[in-house]
């Protein structure tokens, strides 16, 4: 059977995750948790990156770090993880969805400026597939009505717009290290980048239970208190060491995940020509990480159909999402700004290849004979 996903291993994951054991310290801001973090700063130039638990820890910082109210309005896309919407939610903020565009299935900016409203505190750019944003526009969105951005890039790591990482862009970025994603933490684990430098010391605080600890620990203050709202948002290091293992071979995974995915495409592109099916579009901006490779079928009945053809040959692929505007929580939680011209339509033709760094050649070949059987 050809699973869906399969979480990357490299090869020196466990030897790091030894020698963190052996280091007599498993908790969290030990020393893979300082070179993971130190890596993504140089390397993104960002002026702070923490190391928390998943994406979702991340985004439930972000919240607390901006100080959502009850009340308060948050922008982002419907088509989405529910984590993006649920951080926010916890603070009381009511989610305004905004409608996707159908190529590259992320918010569209020119739909923003019309969900703004008094109330509004923040836009939250997902960066679907690994494919930015447009972030000229949405940051200049933010610019003028003083907005914060905060980056779901839980697909994005080593993505870039305009040469610029995703996660980097907005004042906060929100990384994944899930399994399901390009780096893990083995199995789960996130990161919150810090862009906004007048944030970092709140951001500190918040991480560890409300409590000036990071401080502490470094020799700024005498003793450690309670100070302000905060939860336990650390990575411990023993998932830093397996993350280590993959960040140090970065390249090599990402080099090899663009190489399936274009042979994906190559294999497939007849097929959009003849406008049987649509592939993903990226913008001429965009660096990607071949996070996912989707292709859109005609509809919904094509695209179920396609599934069960693949499952009979033992290959796994998987949809998502349903919009969080149409679902129980959304509708309590959330509204859609305009028409849903795009969100509903175009996620009920989208499926998900098997896409991950063990997926060997012979694999691919045959998803890719079963796929182009099916359209015979
Ligand atoms: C995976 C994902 C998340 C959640 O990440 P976790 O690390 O599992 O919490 C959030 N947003 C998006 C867009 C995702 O793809």
């Amino acid at each position: 059977m050809i699973p869906f996903n399969a979480p990357p291993v490299t090869g020196s994951e466990a030897e790091y995750m030894h020698s963190a054991m052996e280091s007599g310290k498993l908790c969290g801001d030990g020393g893979f948790t300082r070179r993971v973090q130190q890596w993504f700063e140089q390397r993104y130039h960002v002026p702070k990156v923490l190391l928390t638990p998943s994406c979702t820890a991340s985004l439930e910082m972000a919240a607390l770090l901006i100080n959502i109210q009850p009340g308060d309005e948050v922008i982002m896309p419907s088509y989405t993880f529910v984590s993006t919407a649920n951080a926010f939610v916890l603070r009381g903020a009511k989610i305004i969805f905004v409608d996707i565009r159908p190529d590259t299935m992320n918010i569209d900016e020119t739909l923003i400026e019309a969900a703004i409203t008094e109330k509004t505190r923040a836009i939250v750019p997902v960066h679907y597939a690994g494919v930015s944003c447009d972030m000229d526009k949405i940051m200049a969105l933010a610019d003028k009505y003083k907005l914060y951005v905060i980056e779901d890039a839980a697909q994005g790591v080593m993505s870039c717009w305009k040469g610029r990482a995703l996660g980097s862009i907005g004042h906060i970025g929100c990384f994944s290290f899930h399994e399901t994603k390009n780096y893990t933490a083995g199995g789960e684990g996130g990161a919150t980048l810090i862009n906004d430098p007048a944030l970092i010391d709140r951001a500190e605080i918040i991480r560890e239970k409300g409590t000036n600890r990071s401080q502490f620990f470094r020799g700024q203050v005498d003793k450690y208190t309670w100070r302000d709202l905060g939860s336990s948002y650390l990575m411990s290091d023993l998932q830093a060491a397996y993350l280590w293992a993959q960040l140090e071979n970065a390249e090599v995974i990402n080099q090899r995940r663009l190489e399936l995915w274009q042979n994906y495409y190559d294999a497939l592109r007849p097929l959009a020509d003849q406008g049987r099916i649509t592939l993903p579009t990226l913008p001429a901006d965009c660096q990607h990480n071949a996070h996912m490779f989707y292709l859109k079928l005609r509809d919904q009945d094509d695209r179920d159909r396609l599934i069960t053809w693949l499952k009979e040959a033992e290959i796994l692929s998987v949809f998502h999402y349903i919009p969080l505007h149409s679902s129980p929580a959304g509708l309590q939680f959330g509204e859609f700004s305009g028409d849903d011209r795009y969100t509903t339509a175009e996620s009920e033709r989208l499926v998900r290849l098997p896409m991950y760094y063990n997926l060997t050649n012979n694999q691919q070949k045959i998803v890719i004979g079963s796929l182009l059987s099916f359209f015979s």
